[in-house]
C-alpha cells in the first residue's frame, strides 16, 4: 500500500477511512522557569522555559485534528528536577497542567525520575500526575497485582491498563518501581534498590556509569519488581487469549538497540523476556532518552523512544499522533519525531518467532 506520510490529518495519512483510533504521544517536557542550560555531558541544549510553548503548541495540534486523539500518553518527566532545588515543584507543575487542561482527551501519566526528584511517590499517588482513574474498570478484579494504591503500602507500584477500543490494550508500567528515587529509605523495596545498585556501581556518584559491566545501574534508571513482571505476565496472558493488541509504555526504554546502553532500565532483559513470551504485544513506547530511537526486535515488537520536548529549538517541536489499524498502526511525528509505520507481527496466535531481523536506527 502507498504509505503517504505527507499528510496531516489521521484519516487521510494511509490514503484509506479505515482507522480505527488514534492517540497522542510526548516525553520529557522537563519544564522548569530557568534559562535554557546544557545536559549533563554539557553538549545538548536544554530550553527548559521553552518547552511549555512546545507543550501548547502540541495541544492546539492535536486538538485541530480532524479525528482528535482519544487519548494522550505523557511519558514521564514532566517537570524538571531543578525545580525541587528552588522549591518551584508544585508551581511548575501547576503550570504544565493548566497547559494540559486545555487539551480535550484525557492525559495518561508516567512517572519518570525527574517527578521523583521534585515529589515523593505518596506525594504522587494523591496528586494529579496520578491517572489510575482512567484504568479498565471492568477487569479490575482478574489479576492478582491490579492494585488501589490508596490501600496499598508504601512499597505500591504505579502501573495499569486500560481498553480504549474492543481487541486494545494499553498498559503503563512503573520502570522506578525498584529505584532509590521517591520511595522512604524504610521501606524494603528502597533498602533492596539501594543494596542492588551499589552491587552493580561502585561508583561514589551512583549517577556515574564509568567502569560498570552492566551500564544501566545508575541512579537516574530504575528496574522492575517481581511482583510487577507477574502481574504484566498475567494481563499479557489474559490479553493474548482474548486476541488483544497490546501497547506497552514506560519511560526509560527496554531494548538496547532502541537506546543508549546506559538509559536502559535496570532488569530490562527480565521485562523484554515477559514480553516476548505474548504474541499480544506489538510496541513499546519510552522517553528518558532525549535523542530519541527506534528498533523492530527479533519478535517483532516495535520499541520507540520519543524525542524530547526539553531538547528541542523554539523552532521545532518533539511529539506524535499514533494512528491505529487493524494491521498497523502509524506514528505521524512533528518536529523532531519522524514518521514510522509499524505492522504488526504476523503470528498473532504463537508465542514464538524464528526471524532473527533487527532493524536497528537508534542514534
Ligand atoms: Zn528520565
Amino acid at each position: 500500500m502507498d504509505e503517504d506520510l505527507s499528510c496531516q490529518q489521521g484519516a487521510t495519512i494511509t490514503g484509506t477511512s479505515d482507522m480505527l483510533f488514534s492517540f497522542g504521544v510526548i516525553a520529557d517536557i522537563q519544564y522548569a522557569d530557568l534559562e535554557d542550560g546544557y545536559d549533563y555531558l554539557e553538549v545538548r541544549q536544554r530550553y527548559y522555559r521553552h518547552s511549555l510553548q512546545h507543550l501548547q503548541n502540541a495541544i492546539k495540534d492535536w486538538n485541530g485534528e480532524k479525528v482528535r486523539p482519544q487519548f494522550v500518553l505523557q511519558l514521564g518527566d514532566i517537570i524538571d528536577g531543578f525545580n525541587a532545588q528552588y522549591s518551584t515543584s508544585e508551581k511548575a507543575l501547576s503550570r504544565v497542567m493548566k497547559k494540559f487542561k486545555k487539551l480535550s482527551a484525557p492525559v495518561h501519566h508516567i512517572w519518570g525520575n525527574h517527578e521523583l526528584y521534585n515529589f515523593s511517590r505518596s506525594y504522587l499517588e494523591k496528586s494529579v500526575l496520578n491517572s489510575k482513574y482512567l484504568q479498565d474498570q471492568t477487569l479490575l478484579s482478574n489479576f492478582a497485582g491490579d492494585q488501589t494504591t490508596t490501600e496499598a503500602s508504601a512499597e505500591f507500584y504505579y502501573a495499569y491498563h486500560f481498553c480504549p477500543k474492543t481487541k486494545f490494550r494499553f498498559i503503563l508500567l512503573d520502570t522506578y518501581d525498584l529505584s532509590i528515587l521517591g520511595r522512604d529509605p524504610s521501606t524494603k523495596k528502597y533498602q533492596d534498590s539501594l543494596c542492588l545498585l551499589r552491587e552493580k556501581n561502585p561508583n561514589k556518584n551512583l549517577n556515574s556509569p564509568v567502569g560498570l559491566t552492566d551500564y544501566q545501574f545508575v541512579q537516574f534508571n530504575g528496574g522492575f519488581s517481581q511482583d510487577q513482571l507477574d502481574w504484566v505476565n498475567e494481563v499479557l496472558a489474559y490479553a493474548d487469549k482474548h486476541q488483544e493488541r497490546v501497547v506497552i509504555a514506560g519511560h526509560i526504554p527496554i531494548h538496547p538497540h532502541s537506546s543508549n546502553n546506559v538509559c536502559l532500565a535496570w532488569n530490562y532483559e527480565e521485562a523484554l523476556a515477559v514480553i516476548h513470551s505474548h504474541p499480544s504485544v506489538v510496541c513499546y513506547l519510552a522517553g528518558h532518552l532525549h535523542v530519541g530511537g527506534y528498533c523492530l526486535d527479533s519478535h517483532g515488537v516495535h520499541h520507540i523512544t520519543l524525542e524530547g520536548i526539553i531538547e528541542t529549538p523554539p523552532d521545532s517541536n518533539a511529539f506524535g499522533t499514533v494512528f491505529v489499524y487493524d494491521d498497523r498502526m502509524v506514528l505521524k511525528g512533528r518536529g523532531r519525531v519522524p514518521d514510522l509505520v509499524m505492522h504488526y507481527r504476523k503470528d498473532h496466535s504463537a508465542a514464538s518467532c524464528n526471524d532473527t531481523v533487527e532493524i536497528t536506527v537508534a542514534e
